[in-house]
């Protein structure tokens, strides 16, 4: 059983107190943290007052429940009775009830879409929303549609096209043993990260990222193909080419029938700024949610997941350690410089999600070489702490177990390194991970760059993660330097002592030239991180030489 401390929680320091854009999290009553909550929804308890009976909720019987004891939010088509978890909800309980006898899904997908609400409600489930007939004939319709390779356009996804980016559009095209999909994203600054493809037996999906936008192409295969595949850009003319090996020669007659939300250009999540303030989107992204809700549809917008398996585990602290995982041969992805994933593990019959930040599987042996295109491998380093609810499951797994991985999100743009001379990095414990692959690129990949500083904050020598690692790499090239920074440490330590402070920086913080360009990447526990953000605002930095890493 897991061993949950009893103080307040989110503990003062926790990364729990604040969730992403800044949104305070609230204390929780003792008694009222994750666990508590799972172990209630194993109680047997009737949380939905409703007997364990199923209904269909109409949108008058929804707005009627509205009341703080009393509440009822539909999400995806789904209605919850969430009076019961208002106690335990770390966003606390007037932002719960913003949705209260209503659709929360735009509101729950801009605050934490990543959150896995139907394994933590699944006991507060009341049942689906009341078809609208209309709706659900258009969506047969569709459905029963098979590609041929001319495109299915919805209404919504061609008024988003006036708006978006210009509208991507897919071909397939045959030869005896081959099938090619090909992606035309009409955008030149694509590359491999910029494709996810998954398919599991005749399922096929491939996801582009394209600016703020995600182009999903999702399809029911109509013949079988083999699970590995290969994924070729173009980047000149941004078209992305899937080819995929028939498992018998023979000639398809069309591609395939359209599943859940294919040939649709969706927002993404960290790009929701700029899309809520777009009405007009807005506007037809409540149309498209409508067919959304009285399709059924929960995971539309909601992230992908595949199984991954672990394949080592090394100790590189006492409590960090490096996991891989391997990657299914039937999918393609590539996590992005600056990009977190999700994973998400059964906790005691509840699905737990928390976020985690690729590196690459080591400082040196990677360093100046070139990634391999079809990286079959994710490295996460990770801290284990042991009254931890996530970690210490993970932890528990052996060799061969599976995790699920979802595909990558975060709003750090790789354009930051143009012509980049200074790259200041200020990292604190595991708010190092973002910092790895962002060493890598810049010491390979920035022609313009001259320095690069990292200030690394542990609480003892015993946490530095990889120090000796980066020593080595300091020593090999000139350009870098390491000042570790120590809150804690034992008493015959030389080096640096104390928290983050305007001392600290304002000596460390040096520009090369009085105009060289500048970036500074911060990452850590959320007090580290505001309060470097402030003393670098503090220092005269602008809000576009800094880039602090949150949810
Ligand atoms: P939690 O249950 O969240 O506990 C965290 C701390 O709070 C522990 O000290 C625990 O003892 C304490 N606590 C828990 N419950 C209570 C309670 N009831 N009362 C008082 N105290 C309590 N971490 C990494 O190691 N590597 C990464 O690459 C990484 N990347 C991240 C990327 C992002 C974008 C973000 C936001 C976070 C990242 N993290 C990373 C942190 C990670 O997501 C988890 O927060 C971390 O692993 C802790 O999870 P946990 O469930 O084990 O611990
Ligand atoms: P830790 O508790 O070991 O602390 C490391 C150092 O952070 C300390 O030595 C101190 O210098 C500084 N620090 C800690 N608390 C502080 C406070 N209240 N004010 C100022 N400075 C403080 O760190 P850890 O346990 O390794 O935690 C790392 C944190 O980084 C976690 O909260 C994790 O969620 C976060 N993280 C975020 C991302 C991301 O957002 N992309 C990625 C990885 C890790």
């Amino acid at each position: 059983m897991l061993n949950v401390p009893s103080q307040s929680f989110p503990a003062p320091r926790s990364q729990q107190r604040v969730a992403s854009g800044g949104r305070s999290k609230v204390p929780l009553k003792q008694g009222r943290s994750l666990m508590d909550w799972i172990r209630l929804t194993k109680s047997g308890k009737d949380l939905t007052g409703l007997k364990g009976r199923l209904i269909e909720v109409t949108e008058e019987e929804l707005k009627k429940h509205n009341k703080k004891d009393d509440c009822w939010i539909c999400i995806r088509g789904f209605v919850y009775n969430v009076s019961p978890y208002m106690e335990y909800h770390p966003g606390g309980e007037d932002e719960l009830m913003r949705a209260a006898g209503s659709d929360g899904t735009e509101l729950f997908d801009q605050v934490h879409r990543w959150v896995n609400y139907e394994s933590m409600l699944k006991e507060c489930l009341v049942g689906r929303m009341a078809i609208k007939p209309a709706v659900l004939k258009d969506y047969r319709e569709e459905e029963n549609k098979v590609l041929n390779g001319m495109l299915p356009k919805s209404q919504v996804t061609d008024t988003l096209a006036k708006e978006g980016p210009s509208y991507p559009s897919y071909d397939w095209f045959q030869t005896n043993s081959l099938v090619t999909i090909a992606i035309y994203t009409k955008q030149k600054d694509i590359n491999l990260d910029s494709i996810i493809v998954d398919h599991q037996d005749d399922s096929f999906r491939a996801e582009t990222i394209i600016k703020d936008f995600l182009y999903l192409i999702h399809i029911g295969l109509s013949h079988e193909v083999q699970e590995d595949f290969s994924v070729r850009v173009v980047e000149s003319v941004g078209k992305i080419e899937i080819v995929l090996k028939k498992k018998e020669n023979t000639s398809w007659d069309f591609l395939g029938h359209p599943l859940e939300n294919h040939n649709s250009l969706i927002p993404r999540k960290d790009a929701e700024d700029t899309y809520m303030k777009n009405s007009y989107i807005r506007k037809n992204i409540n149309q498209r949610r409508e067919t959304f809700i009285f399709t059924f549809s929960p995971n539309v917008v909601g992230l992908y997941y595949r199984k991954c398996q672990l394949i080592s585990k090394e100790n590189v602290t006492h409590d960090t350690r490096l996991f891989c995982l391997m990657l299914p041969p039937s999918t393609h992805l590539q996590v992005p410089i600056g990009q977190h994933v999700y994973l998400k593990l059964p906790i005691t019959g509840t699905e737990i999600v928390k976020p985690y930040t690729p590196v690459s599987g080591s400082l040196l042996s990677e360093f100046k070489e070139p990634v391999l295109p079809n990286n079959k491998y994710i490295y996460f380093l990770i801290k284990i702490y042991h009254t931890g609810l996530f970690t210490p499951e993970l932890d528990r797994l052996q060799i061969g177990d599976f995790v699920s991985v979802s595909s990558p999100e975060g709003n750090f743009k790789i354009s930051k390194f143009q012509e980049l001379e200074d790259l200041f990095l200020l990292a604190a414990g595991t708010g190092f991970t973002p910092m790895v692959k962002i060493l890598n690129y810049a010491l390979t990949d920035i022609p313009s760059l001259r320095k690069v500083k990292l200030m690394f904050f542990n609480k003892t020598e015993d946490d530095i993660i990889w120090r000796s690692q980066l020593e080595k790499l300091a020593f090999k090239d000139k350009r870098l330097d390491v000042e570790f920074v120590l809150s804690a440490p034992v008493s015959e330590w030389n080096g640096k002592q104390g928290h983050i402070s305007p001392a600290l920086l304002s000596e460390f913080l040096k520009r090369n030239l009085d105009k060289s360009k500048v970036l500074v990447c911060i990452c850590g526990p959320v007090p580290f991180t505001e309060q470097g953000v402030r003393l670098l605002q503090d220092l005269n930095f602008s809000k576009n030489e800094i880039h602090s890493f949150t949810a």
